[in-house]
């Protein structure tokens, strides 16, 4: 039963053929043996997924199931869920258990979905690499020695090796995108607005967005079904009607024109990914759709333009965090500057402290002209780059990382190189884009993805092309289990 899609254990739990129970027992008792090897999951609740999973048969036999009544989504650790510790991925919040559901949470809920668990991350979600986790590192279910991209490296690793049907992720400058593209999944982020923060942890304001992770373009429409819409606790949720996501997932191709970034596919891209991509493009091509080279003429500001914004916005967020109102409070202060410098000192590790420090510096008197507002000035230039583009074609794409998942260990003492793995997926959270990402093949029995980006608000297009080129191939039907057999 593990590997079916969400789509399919939702027509089996229709017909019958199985019970919500089944489901949740099934996947429990995989997070309960093979997890050890990922530490995709930080907590997992039986009794409550077990609760939950009645309800959701309950809910059934009284003929008012949704869609997703009864199906088991893993939700990063970074979604407040009530009663249930939420960590996001810090000592800082170890014992934090929070009064409330995030906005998130509470649709799935409604419409009688099982919550499975919470999912390892990097640290407040700053990471490429999902090694600043206080939990530890996760390892990618397609080989545990390497790592499965980050910040959502749970939630990517949980679906690929089927411990979960889907995941929940967020994404700030590509943390759905990147360990989806690692761990050989498909995931979308949002257009910003279109999911509720509320709830879900901030690390940069302007740049967060929750979406879907799951094995197929299918299951994340279904997905973004429940979780997208206005929310009015949330002040930059947008009030634009959501679609139904799964309604034009059969469009076809023709007359579809895709923008080729130059810059995408220039150096820094390795030669063998390049190449997946391009096979994923002419499959594309065959299937209806026109290529045309575009240009995004900024794109080499994307990296320092966020990596001043984001920690600008981190260092403010996470000024909350001071002992007094939640979570770890250091032992015995002395005065009220010492509870602070202790707790902070304890309570973070180092990336979250080295984000604070940047950011800070950036937004000082002295130079807050020269930093801060030098980088909102360059991202408006980055985000009518896209403006131009949409002006001629209907998508941009290009390949979600430079690489295959690379070994762990590899890049966590050089901040500067983690910081490029993110090379082609910051841009879109600055222009603040929907954007995909799909396995588009192997590289060393590794995946690689593809990187679809649309205008604002195009999730049913880009949703509609995902899940076209997944009717003609098979990519994201190959499973860890299928190649280098790394589940035991
Ligand atoms: N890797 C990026 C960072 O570390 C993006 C993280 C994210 O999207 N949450 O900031």
């Amino acid at each position: 039963m593990h590997d079916l899609t969400v789509a399919e254990l939702a027509q089996g739990l229709a017909s019958g053929q199985f019970s919500s129970v089944e489901i949740a027992q099934a996947f429990l008792a995989r997070i309960n043996t093979l997890d050890e090897q990922f530490n995709s999951f930080i907590t997992v609740d039986e009794d409550a997924t077990l609760a939950a999973a009645r309800l959701a048969d309950e809910r059934r036999s009284k003929g008012t199931a949704d869609a997703l009544t009864g199906i088991p989504i893993a939700h990063k650790d970074i979604f407040c869920t009530e009663g249930m510790r939420t960590s996001c991925g810090s000592k800082m919040l170890d014992n934090f258990i929070p009064p409330y559901d995030a906005t998130v949470i509470a649709r799935f809920n409604a419409v009688g979905a099982v919550t499975l668990g919470k999912t390892n991350m990097d640290e407040f979600a700053m990471g490429s690499s999902n090694e600043s986790s206080y939990y530890g590192a996760v390892r990618n279910p397609w080989d545990v020695t390497r790592v499965p991209g980050g910040s959502s490296g749970g939630s990517a690793a949980a679906v690929a090796a089927m411990l979960a049907p889907a995941a929940t992720g967020t994404d700030t400058g590509g943390s759905i995108r990147q360990p989806a593209a690692l761990c050989g999944i498909t995931g979308l982020k949002p257009t910003y607005g279109r999911v509720s923060r509320l709830g879900m942890i901030a690390f940069a304001s302007s740049l967060d967005q929750g979406g879907p992770m799951a094995r197929s373009a299918l299951d994340c429409a279904m997905l973004l079904n429940a979780m997208a819409g206005h929310d009015p606790k949330d002040s930059t949720s947008s009030a634009m009607p959501v679609e139904d996501y799964c309604a034009q997932l059969n469009t076809p191709l023709q007359g579809l024109r895709i923008g080729l970034p130059k810059e995408y596919f220039g150096d820094g891209l390795e030669a063998t990914t390049g190449q997946r991509v391009q096979n994923a493009l002419d499959e594309l091509q065959a299937l209806g759709a026109t290529l045309v080279e575009v240009s995004l003429p900024h794109s080499q500001l994307t990296v320092p333009t966020y990596y001043v914004i984001a920690p600008a916005e981190a260092s403010t967020n996470l000024s909350r965090f001071d002992g007094v109102r939640y979570g770890h409070r250091c032992a015995a202060p002395v005065d009220l500057h010492d509870l602070y410098t202790r707790t902070r000192e304890e309570g973070f590790g180092d990336e979250v402290k080295r984000r604070i420090l940047v950011g800070t510096y950036a937004l000082s008197a002295g130079y807050y002209d020269a930093y801060y507002k030098k980088a909102q000035q360059v991202r408006r230039l980055i985000k009518e780059d896209f403006m131009q583009c949409f002006d001629s074609v209907d998508l941009i794409a290009g390949p979600t990382t430079p690489g295959p998942a690379f070994a762990l260990g590899e890049k966590s003492n050089d901040p500067v190189s983690m910081y490029l793995e993110d090379v082609y997926t910051l841009a879109v959270n600055l222009a603040g884009l929907p954007a995909l990402s799909m396995p588009a093949g192997l590289v060393g029995g590794l995946p690689v993805g593809i990187q679809l980006i649309g205008p604002h608000f195009a999730e049913s297009r880009l949703l509609n092309v995902a899940h076209q080129f997944q009717q003609h191939t098979d990519w994201h039907r190959h499973t860890p289990e299928g190649t280098t057999g790394a589940i035991k």
